[in-house]
C-alpha cells in the first residue's frame, strides 16, 4: 500500500499550558522523577550535574516565503541532552506550544528511553513554533528545509537522528533527508527514522508503539496474575498509538470496554468491536458518530471501571484532580507524560501499577532503532522479523525494570528512570571527562 503522505488533520489538541501551571510543567515534571531516582542511585553529584544539563541547545531563526509574498520568520529548537551512548534520537514536533524548557524535558526524556530499552542511542528532541495546519503543503515544505539547514551542524546518523513528533509525520521527514542529503552530495537515509517505507522506512514501525504497549501490558497482567482474557480496557486516543494497542489486545482476548478520542469517547460494558471502531474512524477521521454503545466525557472514560486504563492521546490527563477516582488496576502510558508528577502519589497510595511512558511507549524508538540498523547495513528486515526483535526487547525491559523495582522496593517508575540512569551513568563513568 502507497504511503499516506497527507499531514494529519485530526492534530493533537494540547491542553492549555496556564491550566495546572506548576503540575504540568514538562520540565518540572521530568526532573521531580530524575531527582527521586538520583537520589536513590546516590548518584556521583558531578554527575548529578552533568546529566541535568543539556549537551548542546540550538535556536534557529527560520525565515519562510510565504505564498503571499510576504516573509514570516519561525524559531525552531533543536536540543541534544546527552549523546554519551550514541546519536541523539528524537523527535521534531510542529506546534505554536513548542518552548525551549519543553524541548529541553522532551530531550531527556528520549535519553531516558533509549536507555531503559538499551538501544544506543542518547536523547535529542526538535520543535518549531508554528501552526502547521495553517500553511500550505508549499510553506510547510520550505519551513521544513530551512530548519533543517538551520540545524544541519548537528543531523548526522551518527550524531543526532531525528523523526516524527506531534504534528509532522513521514512526508516531514522525506524532506529532512532529502535537505540533508543534498547538503552532502548524497543520499543519506539513516539520517532520520519515521521515514516511508519506500525510501528506507522500516516495516513495522507505524504499529511499534502500540505493539510495544501490547507486550508490557501482557507482562503486567501476567505479573499480577491477571488473565489477559476477558481482561477490560479503556483506551483514550484512537489514533496512532490508541487504535494500534486496542487492536492487538483486543486480538488477544481483551474485553476493551470504552474508547475516545477528541470527539468523546464510548463505553460499552459488552465490548466494542474494534475492528468496526478503526474502520470508522479511517472513514470519518474521527470516532464521532459510532454509537456501538454508551457515550462518555473523557473525563469519565479515565474513571472507568476496568482492568487496565491506557492513556494514549495527551500529556497531563491524570492529575490530582483526578487521580483518586481511577479504577484501573494497571496503567499503561502510551502517551507521553500522561501523568503529572503529582499524582503519582496518589496512583501508589491506591496500590494502582503504572507502566510507565519511557518503558511502555519505547515500541516505537525501538523500531526506529531497528530502521536505522537497516538502513545503515542497507538490508531490509521482514516484518515478522522486526515484530520478533520487538517482543524481546520490551519483555527483556519490562522484566528489568520489575527486577530492579522489587529489589529496591519502589514503584516501576521510580525503578525505569533508575534503570535509564544507572546506564548512562555507567557509559559516564567509564569514558570519563574529557578535558
Ligand atoms: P495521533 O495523532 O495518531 O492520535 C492522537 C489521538 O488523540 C487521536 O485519536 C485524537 O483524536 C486524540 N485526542 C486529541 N485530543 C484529545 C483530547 N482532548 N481528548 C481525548 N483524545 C484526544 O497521535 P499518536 O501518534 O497516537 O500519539 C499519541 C500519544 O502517544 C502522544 O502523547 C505521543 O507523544 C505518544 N507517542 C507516540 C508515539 C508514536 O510512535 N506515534 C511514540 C511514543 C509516544
Amino acid at each position: 500500500m502507497a504511503t499516506d503522505l497527507r499531514l494529519p488533520t485530526d492534530r493533537i489538541v494540547r491542553p492549555d499550558k496556564d491550566r495546572f501551571l506548576n503540575e504540568v510543567n514538562p520540565f518540572e515534571a521530568m526532573m521531580s522523577r530524575f531527582d527521586r531516582a538520583a537520589e536513590l542511585l546516590d548518584l556521583e553529584p558531578g554527575l548529578y550535574r552533568i546529566l541535568r544539563h543539556a549537551e548542546k541547545q540550538i535556536i534557529v531563526s527560520v525565515p519562510v516565503a510565504m505564498d503571499n509574498g510576504e516573509i514570516e520568520v519561525y524559531t525552531g529548537y533543536r536540543v541534544l541532552h546527552n549523546t554519551s551512548r550514541g546519536p541523539g534520537k528524537g523527535g521534531i514536533r510542529f506546534d505554536l506550544q513548542v518552548t525551549l524548557d519543553e524541548v529541553k524535558a522532551l530531550a531527556a526524556w528520549m535519553t531516558w528511553k533509549c536507555a531503559v530499552v538499551n538501544i544506543p542511542f542518547g536523547g535529542a528532541k526538535g520543535g518549531v513554533v508554528c501552526d502547521p495546519l495553517r500553511l500550505s503543503v508549499g510553506e510547510l515544505e520550505r519551513l521544513t528545509r530551512r530548519y533543517t539547514a538551520g540545524i544541519i551542524s548537528t543531523l548526522g546518523p551518527d550524531s543526532d537522528v531525528p523523526a516524527p513528533d506531534v504534528n509532522t509525520n513521514e512526508r516531514v521527514m522525506a524532506w529532512v533527508m532529502d535537505t540533508y542529503s543534498m547538503h552532502k552530495g548524497h543520499t543519506v537515509t539513516a539520517v532520520v527514522t519515521g521515514k516511508p517505507v519506500e525510501m528506507g522506512g522500516s516495516l513495522g514501525r507505524r504499529e511499534a508503539t502500540g505493539r510495544g504497549c501490547m507486550i508490557v501490558m501482557r507482562q503486567a497482567l501476567k505479573h499480577l496474575g491477571m488473565p489477559m482474557r476477558g481482561a477490560t480496557v479503556a483506551v483514550q486516543g484512537f489514533g496512532n498509538v490508541g487504535s494500534v494497542a486496542a487492536q492487538l489486545l483486543y486480538r488477544e482476548g481483551c474485553k476493551i470496554t470504552a474508547i475516545g478520542d477528541r470527539s468523546g469517547a464510548i463505553h460499552n460494558e459488552a465490548g466494542i468491536d474494534v475492528d468496526a471502531a478503526i474502520e470508522h474512524a479511517q472513514k470519518h477521521r474521527s470516532l464521532d458518530g459510532f454509537n456501538t454503545g454508551e457515550r462518555i466525557s473523557n473525563e469519565e472514560l479515565l474513571t472507568a471501571d476496568v482492568d487496565v486504563l491506557l492513556p494514549a492521546a495527551l500529556e497531563n490527563v491524570i492529575t490530582t484532580k483526578n487521580a483518586g477516582q481511577i479504577r484501573a488496576r494497571i496503567i499503561c502510558e502510551g502517551a507521553n507524560g500522561p501523568t503529572t508528577a503529582a499524582a503519582d502519589a496518589i496512583l501508589d497510595e491506591k496500590g494502582i501499577f503504572v507502566i510507565p511512558d519511557i518503558l511502555a511507549n519505547a515500541g516505537g524508538v525501538t523500531v526506529s532503532y531497528f530502521e536505522w540498523v537497516q538502513d545503515r547495513g542497507g538490508y531490509f528486515w521482514t516484518e515478522d522479523s522486526v515484530n520478533d526483535r520487538l517482543l524481546q526487547i520490551m519483555e527483556r525491559s519490562f522484566i528489568d525494570v520489575l527486577e530492579l523495582s522489587k529489589r529496591h522496593k519502589v514503584n516501576m517508575r521510580t525503578a525505569t528512570y533508575m534503570l535509564a540512569i544507572s546506564r548512562v551513568a555507567t557509559v559516564h563513568r567509564l569514558r570519563g571527562i574529557y578535558a
